[in-house]
């Protein structure tokens, strides 16, 4: 059954445990606070709060969260990054400029698969995650369904062009999700690009730039001439270190669905970015209502692996379907513990859209784990 205990509901709404023991008295129910309360409670309450969203939203958070990882198991982890911006400003040709230097000086190999996320090696240990979300879309989609996904976003504006609404539109998202923005001001090559004039209309919006007194991290580059670009991934990394991003390696795999496909030949082909645990070959997984055991992994040069630590995106293979962009995946015990799990789910979802009209429902299946 559904169900949340006190401490958690009041940590989704953002109030203190005592004033959602108060507001239960209210409603007539006793409960303390590490009381678990049943999902009509939490339902009545959260209506009170207006915050139903927001509980799903924690319940992916909290299970890709560290919080239940003992101190002393977790590790430093790579970032885990974005590229958004207005459309025509260069998201593209950044992402692929970043990525055809590192393959200069990290690893050989040609740049060949597309699977939705790249891990970038800067050498000397130094690794970013890059997500290939193609466009704002699938961004709202992952934080509609409670995915975390990324750590910062680059915010990539055209000198020539300056803010346009797209770039708005991505500043709106980065800042609801709580994700620090760095400002890639791109085509500075071109002879009327204004980069001043980027950061007035930027600073309007609250990215007030550092060099102004403000604390938003400004980097001019030119994705087109590969001017730039390194340092760009020196604030990442510095802005990286300030947010202290932990995971633990040891622990069992959660992460999110990035992509997935049916392939002709491969059959059901999921991109998963691993954010704690690792992922091995031979895991069973569920990832949104679908499950299997991972058969085979690949990363993101199509070299096959057989594991996959936090931060690191993945393709695999072995999954009964394919899930929905933004779905948690992770690893159960056994495989009757994922059919569960699974038939479970599918009967939420059926519920849920036959009985109310996109109102969304608690979501603890992980309580089975
Ligand atoms: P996206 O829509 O944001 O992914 O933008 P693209 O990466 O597809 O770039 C749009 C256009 O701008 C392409 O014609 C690129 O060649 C060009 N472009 C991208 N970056 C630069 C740059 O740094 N300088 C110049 N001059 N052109 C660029
Ligand atoms: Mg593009």
């Amino acid at each position: 059954h559904e169900a949340i205990s006190v401490a958690d509901f009041a940590k989704a709404v953002s109030k203190k445990a005592t004033e959602i023991v108060a507001k239960l008295i209210k409603l007539g129910v006793m409960a303390n606070i590490n009381q678990v309360i049943d999902a009509e409670t939490a339902e009545l309450l959260a209506d009170e709060y207006g915050a139903m969203v927001e509980i799903r939203k924690l319940d992916h958070e909290h299970l890709l969260s560290t919080e239940d990882d003992i101190q002393e198991n977790l590790q430093s982890r790579s970032p885990i990054v974005t590229i958004m911006g207005h459309v025509d400003h260069g998201k593209t040709s950044l992402l692929d400029s970043i990525r055809s230097s590192a393959v200069v000086t990290g690893e050989a190999g040609g740049i060949t698969q597309h699977i939705g996320a790249y891990n970038v090696d800067l050498g000397s240990g130094k690794k970013i995650a890059f997500l290939d979300t193609p466009g704002h879309e699938a961004f709202t989609q992952m934080r509609a369904r409670g995915a975390k996904v990324t750590d910062i976003v680059i915010l990539v504006v055209a000198a020539d062009d300056g803010v346009m609404p797209q770039t708005i539109e991505a500043i709106n998202h980065a800042k609801a999700a709580g994700v620090p923005i760095i400002v890639a001001v791109n085509k500075i090559d071109k002879p009327d690009a204004n980069p001043q004039r980027v950061m007035q209309e930027l600073a309007e919006r609250d990215l007030l730039p550092e060099e102004w007194g403000g604390t938003t991290i400004y980097c001019n580059i030119s994705a087109k001439e590969r001017i730039g670009i390194d340092n760009l991934m020196e604030m990442i990394m510095l802005q990286a270190e300030i947010l202290d991003l932990k995971a633990n390696p040891e622990r069992e795999a959660r992460g999110t669905v990035v992509e997935s496909k049916l392939d002709k030949q491969r059959g059901a082909v999921s991109t998963i970015l691993v954010q704690n645990g690792t992922l091995r070959k031979g895991d069973i997984v569920i990832a949104g209502t679908c499950y299997g055991r991972v058969r085979a992994m690949f990363d993101d040069r199509g070299k096959p692996i057989n594991e996959a630590g936090p931060s690191t995106p993945v393709e695999v293979l072995g999954i009964n379907g394919v899930p929905e962009a933004g779905d948690l995946a992770a690893v159960v015990a056994d495989e009757k513990t994922a059919r569960q799990i699974c038939t479970s789910r599918e009967e939420k979802v059926k519920n849920t859209e036959l009985t109310s009209k996109g109102k969304m429902t608690l979501d603890d299946l992980f309580s089975h784990m």
